[in-house]
């Protein structure tokens, strides 16, 4: 098969046309082929269509071979151009092959012409290509987001770029010519923070020979911050002179991507503040400067606010959230920029104060912020006043890990809210063996509960208005206020109060344990253990002294209980399997929790109403007043607070509250007993106010099973006011 060739001849003489002709037949080529003797016939024929080949012979009439040369070359076609001649000397053909020949054979030794040809036709073969490749980059180049370049280091230290796309008329906002002009305006862009780093990098990268690869960000002329990465290896040239070729790409994009979830991984969505891990990571930082050096002081701040709870569940979450933002920016006002305010749970946040000089800093700042959050912060258009509480620890050279220095602050914290609300503690190593022997006791009251170690007491309640046993008549009359301590009064019923006994530590009292049951929730599994034994002694003594009922048995609720979904059913299931009804029963509940969701409350004091049994305010006064819910809530006693009572003097406050108390509950018409009467004084005043029951030492002292037992089996259900009974 012989190969088409297209053939342009520019040739006056038709028996020379047919010689070449022939020869390139006899090469293999099957040529198809156009004589041409003028320039005007060359033109045209050149634009007609394409060609592989222009043959031209030296000299034609009114034409040549170098005037047919430049019309070849004007028609920027890169059509591979043969001088075939007979006449041709040496010097016209080097002229000739000089101004863009390709070729030349005499007509004499034509039978090279196939061979030429071929060779011809392979280079505009490899032009063609490299030219496509060429325009190919140049469209890539312009197109990338970045820039390709080449320039030179020269050894004597200047730099001079040989080629930079288009792209930096976007990126370093110059145009290629700047750059050519002046190589510096680029370098100049480089981040001043940045330099270092790149000239390292890139020193590295040409004494080892490996590829450079480094990111860097940029300033532009315009004042724009651009991240870019660069990829480039370099040549060192026989001059000593260093070539860069590389690419530069804008990475600003990814760069915020990356920082935007770095930054998610360390800080909290709602307040954007610092979140657990960061503190983490600064407080070791922390530690360990303080190890390095002498002088260098810190403190950690542990902050909970009071009471958030009510916030969040009486104005809403929304509300919640806004709260939480806003404190986040009002600590953030108290602290230096090299200080750190996290937040690392839902009320909970943390402060790093760094580099002080010493605690008296940390308090003043301390006593800054509780003064602070006196301000009422306004939210959902009404004025919400928040206290926190406050535990510092300061930190020393002895801290190796952050978590012990958070587990102190948080201590500290804990001791500071057990106080008083809105006050801070500073962290001290007897709060630290105090904190362990509580962790202890946590352990130990769950296997109190698992062993059965409780133990009920049983502390009388008595009528101190109506009839009255009198001593010296020995008959049943009515009590007198005059001589109160010669009387005995009438038993209605007993309040059951924890006991625990303790396998090594003996008999413990509600106030070590109660607290910390409180905190765990275990308090919750104590009550009901309370409740079903209790209901279960009652239901025994109701059988053995049928004729001394109705007594009333008091038991007291934790208002954590008021959360928990079973407590209705396990209070029918005990019901049930005594047979007891709930009109022998009362539940105290202490008032501060009362109130915390009110709705919720009242929906659950309605249920045990339904039951019969009776509700007890406990520990009226004492807690944040809630005079204002009290006749929602369907109760039916209150029950004055010791402490009013024993502090009671004849007019002073707590006469007054206790007073007052009494008027209110009569108007309520609720009942009430004063707990904690240990003097016939007290007794004498509070009959003169119209308190119906009381509670005390001076009737009697809580009471163990039997004892109680024992008192109901002499019959005599009146207890003398000057002889208590005495027990532990
Ligand atoms: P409370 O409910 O206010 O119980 C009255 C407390 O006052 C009892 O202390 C009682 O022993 C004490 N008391 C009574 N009369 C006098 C007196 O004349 N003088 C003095 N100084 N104290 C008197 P107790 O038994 O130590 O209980 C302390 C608190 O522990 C109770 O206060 C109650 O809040 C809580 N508690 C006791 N048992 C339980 C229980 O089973 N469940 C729950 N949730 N809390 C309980
Ligand atoms: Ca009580
Ligand atoms: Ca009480």
């Amino acid at each position: 098969m012989s190969e088409p060739l297209n053939v342009l001849m520019v040739e006056d003489s038709e028996t020379d046309a047919m010689l070449i002709i022939c020869e390139l037949r006899r090469g293999g080529f099957n040529p198809i082929w156009q004589r041409v003797q003028t320039a005007q016939e060359l033109h045209t024929a050149l634009n007609s269509r394409t060609w592989d080949v222009i043959i031209s012979d030296y000299r034609l009439p009114g034409f040549n071979a170098p005037m047919a040369l430049e019309i070849a070359q004007q028609s920027q076609k890169d059509i591979p151009f043969i001088l075939v001649s007979g006449t041709i000397g040496e010097v016209s053909a080097v002229e000739m092959m000089k101004a863009g020949a390709h070729d030349y054979l005499m007509k004499d030794n034509l039978n090279r012409l196939p061979v030429a040809v071929r060779r011809e036709l392979r280079d505009a073969q490899v032009r063609v290509e490299r030219k496509q490749a060429q325009n190919l980059l140049q469209t890539l180049a312009s197109n990338i987001p970045g820039i390709i370049y080449s320039f030179v280091h020269h050894f004597n230290g200047s730099v001079v770029f040989e080629y930079i796309s288009l792209g930096c008329l976007d990126l370093l906002e110059l145009t290629p010519e700047q750059i050519l002009e002046n190589a510096s305006l680029c370098f100049e862009q480089i981040h001043v923070d940045d330099r270092a780093g790149c000239y390292i990098a890139a020193k590295e990268s040409a004494q080892t020979l490996k590829p450079f690869s480094h990111e860097w960000r940029l300033v532009t002329p315009s004042g724009k911050l651009k991240w870019v990465q660069a990829s480039a290896r370099s040549e060192c040239r026989e001059n000593g002179d260093i070539v860069w070729h590389g690419v530069l790409l804008d990475v600003s994009d990814r760069k915020h991507a990356q920082e935007l979830i770095t930054h998610n991984a360390l800080h909290d969505p709602l307040t954007d503040l610092p979140n657990r891990t960061l503190l983490v990571e600064r407080l070791e930082l922390a530690i360990n400067r303080a190890k390095r050096a002498e002088t260098y002081r810190y403190a950690v701040l542990f902050l909970d606010l009071d009471r958030f709870k009510v916030i969040n569940d009486s104005l809403g979450h929304l509300a919640g959230d806004q709260l939480l933002k806003t404190i986040a920016q009002k600590l953030k006002t108290h602290l230096r920029g090299v200080d750190l305010v996290a937040r690392i749970g839902g009320d909970e946040f943390v402060i790093l104060l760094e580099d002080i000089s010493g605690l008296e800093k940390a308090i003043q700042i301390t006593e800054r912020i509780l003064t602070d959050f006196q301000t009422p912060l306004i939210l959902n258009d009404s004025k919400v006043v928040i206290s926190t509480s406050i535990g510092i620890v300061l930190g020393t050279k002895d801290y190796s890990q952050a978590s012990d220095l958070l587990r102190d602050a948080d201590i500290a914290m804990y001791r500071a809210k057990a106080e008083e609300r809105s006050s801070y503690k500073i962290f001290d190593i007897e709060m630290h063996t105090q904190a362990v022997k509580r962790l202890t006791l946590e352990t130990d009251i769950r296997k109190a509960l698992e062993r059965e170690e409780f133990v009920i007491y049983y502390q009388p309640i008595v009528d101190i208005l109506s009839d009255v046993y009198d001593e010296q008549s020995q008959r049943i009359c009515q009590a007198s206020c005059r001589e109160a301590q010669l009387q005995a009064y009438r038993l209605i019923g007993f309040e059951a109060l924890v006991r625990w006994q303790h396998p090594t530590c003996g008999f413990i009292l509600p106030e070590q344990f109660i607290p910390i049951a409180e905190e765990t929730g275990l308090i919750v599994q104590i009550d009901r253990w309370m409740f079903s034994s209790a209901c279960q002694q009652i239901a025994n003594w109701k059988t053995k002294f049928a004729s001394h009922f109705p007594l009333k048995i008091s038991i007291n609720l934790s208002a954590q209980n008021i959360r928990q979904a079973s407590l209705i059913e396990n209070i029918d299931k005990t019901l049930a399997q005594t047979g007891l009804q709930g009109d022998f029963i009362t539940l105290e509940i202490t008032e501060s929790m009362l109130i915390h969701n009110i709705s919720k409350t009242i929906d659950l004091l309605t249920q045990l109403k339904a039951r019969k049994i009776q509700i007890s305010i406990d520990d009226f006064g004492s807690g944040y007043s809630s005079l204002n819910y009290l006749h929602r809530l369907p109760a039916d006693n209150l029950k004055i607070d010791r402490s009013f009572v024993s502090q009671m003097q004849k007019g002073n406050r707590n006469y007054q509250v206790v007073s007052t108390i009494i008027a209110l509950s009569n108007q309520l018409e609720l009942a009430v007993v004063a707990e904690g009467i240990e003097t016939p004084q007290q007794l004498q005043w509070l009959q003169q106010l119209g308190c119906k029951f009381g509670q005390g030492y001076l009737f009697s002292k809580p009471l163990s099973y039997e004892t109680a037992e024992a008192l109901l089996a002499s019959k005599s259900l009146y207890l003398s006011a000057c002889d208590p009974i005495s027990s532990p």
